[in-house]
């Protein structure tokens, strides 16, 4: 399906821009009038992590005339993997401020927009209201679910994207003209079923791969050429290297978009609606959660404690906490790791951010172990805490 231009083209391009675009102006499918729609376009990235960076840079190069950055987060080490928009002496500065500096470097011609804060149900609907368009760069559910619901209430469309190791998938929402985000997902995943990047971990150049298919759908969708992606999903796997598109029909009875909505504003609480952690993992972890520094104590203390580690092989060997012996997840989740557990030491689980543990906590409490704990926070606890020198991963 086309669609009509989502952007009205701007009066003219300087002598600047039709030296600098030239090459897009001489597709006629761009041409001039897609050039200036581009100058007119006022387009958020949400995240300059794995997506945004790409989607960023690229968004930059092609003159979308205005580009706005949202992110609080601060370049970590770790992030130079894949977020190319970082260098190395950006390290330790806000997100959103060394994406503007590298966009200004590529187009000086443009206006970056940057805002230096969490997207939250206070602002984002005043954010995106200052654009035409959103490019959803963000990892987790909660944001997910709500960069959805403000674009729908807003009546703006956005480009989906999303990531995990090998496997990349994404989008075009905009309920208007096809489904939503809640169509394709009317629920968000129970807690610990689906690993986040930073537990599982995402080939680098992934992000690229998925991240400029975003803002090709991005400039189509405001210039008004080709088939946008709206009503279909990418599905693109990188160790196969396919790329297949599957159809995705808008619910009727979607409790945003249908005909009969039951959500006509925000929710109040998105990380509650996408729930961190099970009812039953909380409800075990409550009163059941020491500090990685008790555990350091502990253990220089001689206490009789089993620590278990319930991350990937992987990870653990990435980075472990001296002592704790490995048990992934799946052997708490099938059964087979409480027969490992001895009965006569106190149980303490870990993971990496206290999530996992937490279910595993639930249930092996169930099995008797009354008295066992997790510690929260996890390893990444560990090393903010106990031992710094430790790789954060
Ligand atoms: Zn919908």
């Amino acid at each position: 399906m086309s669609l009509p231009p989502l952007v009205e083209p701007a009066a003219e391009l300087t002598v600047d821009e039709v030296r600098r675009y030239s090459r897009h102006l001489i597709i006629p499918d761009v041409g001039m009038a897609g050039q200036k729609r581009l100058k007119n376009a006022k387009v958020l990235c949400v995240g300059a992590g794995g997506l945004g960076s790409p989607a960023l840079l690229y968004l930059a190069a092609a003159g979308v005339g205005t580009l706005g950055v949202i992110d609080f987060d601060v370049v970590d080490e770790s992030n130079l993997q894949r977020q190319v928009i970082h260098g190395q002496s950006d390290v330790g500065r806000p997100k959103a401020e060394s994406a503007a500096a590298s966009v200004r470097e590529i187009n000086p011609l443009i206006d970056v927009v940057v805002h230096n804060e969490v997207l939250t149900t206070e602002n984002v609907m005043e954010v995106f209201s200052q654009y035409d368009l959103i490019v959803d760069g963000t990892d987790n559910f909660a944001t997910r679910y709500m960069v959805n619901d403000a674009a729908v209430l807003l009546g703006k469309p956005y480009v989906w994207g999303s990531i995990y190791r090998f496997d990349g998938q994404a989008s075009v929402f905009w309920a208007e003209h096809g489904p939503c985000y809640r169509c394709l997902y009317p629920e968000p995943p129970p807690p610990g079923m689906v690993p986040s990047c930073a537990e599982g971990g995402v080939l680098g150049v992934l992000c690229a791969s998925i991240g400029s298919i975003q803002v090709n759908e991005a400039i189509k969708v405001l210039t008004g050429i080709g088939e946008p992606l709206v009503g279909r999903l990418m599905i693109y796997d990188a160790l196969e290297m396919t790329y297949r598109s599957v159809k995705v029909r808008k619910d009727p009875e979607c409790v945003l978009c249908g005909k009969n909505p039951t959500v006509t504003e925000l929710l109040e609480d998105y990380e509650a609606f996408c729930g961190a952690v099970s009812a039953e993992a909380q409800e075990a972890a409550s009163g059941s959660t020491i500090t990685a520094a008790e555990l350091k104590s502990w253990q220089d203390a001689g206490e009789n404690v089993y620590v278990v580690d319930v991350r990937e092989p992987n990870e653990y060997e990435i980075v472990s906490i001296p002592g704790a012996v490995l048990i992934p997840k799946g052997e708490f989740l099938n059964g087979s790791a409480l027969e490992r557990l001895p009965q006569d030491k106190k149980i303490v689980l870990h993971c990496k951010s206290g999530a996992r543990s937490a279910e595993c906590l639930a249930i092996v409490k169930n099995a008797g172990f009354s008295d066992a704990v997790h510690v929260g926070g996890g390893v990444l606890s560990w090393i903010k805490t106990v031992d710094p020198s430790l790789p954060a991963y």
